[in-house]
Parts: C-alpha cells; sequence; structure tokens
C-alpha cells in the first residue's frame, strides 16, 4: 500500500476525456485513494485565437458537477477543486480572471501547444526535435517565469513523443532549460508535479522523472504533488508506489496537498 493517496490530476468533462465525475470518485475510492483533485482542461492560444469549448458554460458545469460530488462523497472522499490551465502565460491577465472568478483549491499550469498546435500531433525527428524543444523550453520558461500556478504540469512532456519516436528523451541536452525552469518554480514558491502517466503511456518513467526531481529538491524545491493524469476511471492512482519510491530516492519526506490554492504538507 503506497502512502499516496491523493491524486492531484484528475480528468472527467474535459473535451478529451468525458467521464462522469462520480466514476472517477467511485474508481479512486477502491483503490484506496482518500482525496483527488479534479483539474479538467482550460486552454489559452496565441494569437488571440479564442476556442468555443472553453467558456462560461463549460467552468459553470464544470462547477456544478464538482459541488454535486462534494457533497455525494462527503466524509468518503476529499475532492478538491482543480484546474489545468494550458499556456496561461500567454494570456497571463485571462489566465487570472478565470482563476480569480472562482475559489479553485489547486492550480496546474501546463504546456500542451506551441503556436496552437498540440505537442501530440507534431513530427518528431531528429531534424524536427531541435526545433520542438527549443520552442518548448523556451515557453515552458516563461510560463515559469510569470505563470499563476501552483504547479507545473509534466513538466518535459515532449519527452513522451521523443521516445515513442524512437528518440532519445534528450534530458542531457535541455538540462540547462531545466534547471532555469526548476530556479524560477523555487524562487517564486511554485512546486511540480509526479505526472505517473508517462509510465502507462510510452516512456515508462514519469514526467519529469527521478534526475529532475533530485535537482528540483537540490535547487530547494519543496512542493510536489503526485497525479495520474487519468482520463479514464481505471487509470486513477496508477503506478503511484513508483512515484513514492522516485520521491524518496530525491530525497523528499513530504507531498503537498491544496486547499484553496494553499499547501498542506502531507509525511510520506
Ligand atoms: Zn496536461
Ligand atoms: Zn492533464
Amino acid at each position: 500500500m503506497t502512502m499516496l493517496t491523493a491524486d492531484y490530476h484528475v480528468h472527467s468533462i474535459s473535451p478529451d476525456a468525458g467521464v462522469p465525475m462520480e466514476e472517477m470518485c467511485e474508481s479512486a475510492i477502491q483503490k484506496g485513494m482518500d482525496e483527488i483533485a479534479f483539474t479538467d482542461h482550460y486552454e489559452f492560444y496565441a494569437h488571440g485565437v479564442v476556442k468555443e469549448y472553453f467558456h462560461e458554460e463549460y467552468l459553470k458545469q464544470y462547477w456544478r458537477s464538482l459541488e454535486m460530488c462534494r457533497e455525494k462523497f462527503e466524509g468518503r472522499l476529499v475532492i478538491r477543486r482543480g484546474l489545468e490551465i494550458g499556456q496561461m502565460h500567454l494570456c497571463p491577465e485571462n489566465a487570472f480572471a478565470v482563476i480569480s472568478k472562482y475559489s479553485f483549491d489547486f492550480i496546474i499550469g501546463s504546456l500542451h501547444k506551441i503556436e496552437n498546435v498540440d505537442v501530440s500531433q507534431m513530427e518528431y525527428t531528429e531534424r524536427t526535435m531541435p526545433h520542438i524543444a527549443e520552442a518548448y523550453y523556451r515557453h515552458l520558461i516563461r510560463l515559469s517565469e510569470v505563470g499563476e500556478f501552483d504547479c507545473l504540469g509534466h513538466l518535459d512532456l515532449i519527452k513522451r513523443h521523443s521516445v515513442k519516436n524512437g528518440l532519445p528523451d534528450y534530458y542531457d541536452k535541455y538540462e540547462k532549460e531545466i534547471t532555469r525552469v526548476l530556479r524560477n518554480l523555487v524562487a517564486r514558491g511554485k512546486g511540480i508535479e509526479i505526472n505517473t502517466s508517462g509510465i502507462r503511456q510510452g516512456t515508462g518513467e514519469s514526467m519529469p522523472a527521478l534526475k529532475t526531481v533530485r535537482l528540483f529538491a537540490q535547487l530547494g524545491g519543496t512542493v510536489v504533488t503526485v497525479g495520474s493524469d487519468a482520463h479514464r476511471p481505471e487509470d486513477v492512482g496508477a503506478d503511484f508506489h513508483e512515484a513514492e519510491k522516485l520521491l524518496k530516492e530525491a530525497g523528499f519526506k513530504e507531498v503537498t496537498r491544496f486547499e484553496r490554492r494553499r499547501g498542506l504538507p502531507v509525511k510520506i
């Protein structure tokens, strides 16, 4: 049994998930979790592009589902109200407006898109990789400088795609950029998440993996959450044993839970 009993990255009504929130909650309880944070997507785009999916009605519906589940599962499962915001560095004011309109418990800041193209849709070859990675880390550095999130989501997301396409994870090549991102987070009191979806989706390791998590600890980082990034009930809490092992190897003795954006350290 793992000491990690809070899954801080769970999707439900996001356009790429579409699973009733109750099913995710039931699965969490079955898997021995005592707390989950729903972190459905809210994406921002470059060049003033606005996508019709991410609007006020979506947020209202999301909030209603959250409140309904919080009531239904009271006493059995703590349900945190989170959001995974993509590219908030492109429109910090709009992102701030969304965040401040609702009393979220927890915000993940992620980078999914470069110039409005999802990183999962790009072509990964030895020729394209340096360009993708340069742009990815340039945006990630900016996000780590200005993003009003609590934890940075799946820090080295492009690794998932490079490794899937038979290329290396390029950690050594981009260690300088990764270090800069981590330093920004430490200076701003922000955290990282250990996103376990990488383990089940191709790279065999979490995002980020041990080297980065250890470096974060060495640089003075203290805020860490663990999330499955589940889009299906069966993936809630997936591979948390491995995440626990990794955190301990990296020197962490606590993870952080959040209530109304305030971090609550919990021993592991
Ligand atoms: Zn994400
Ligand atoms: Zn996610």
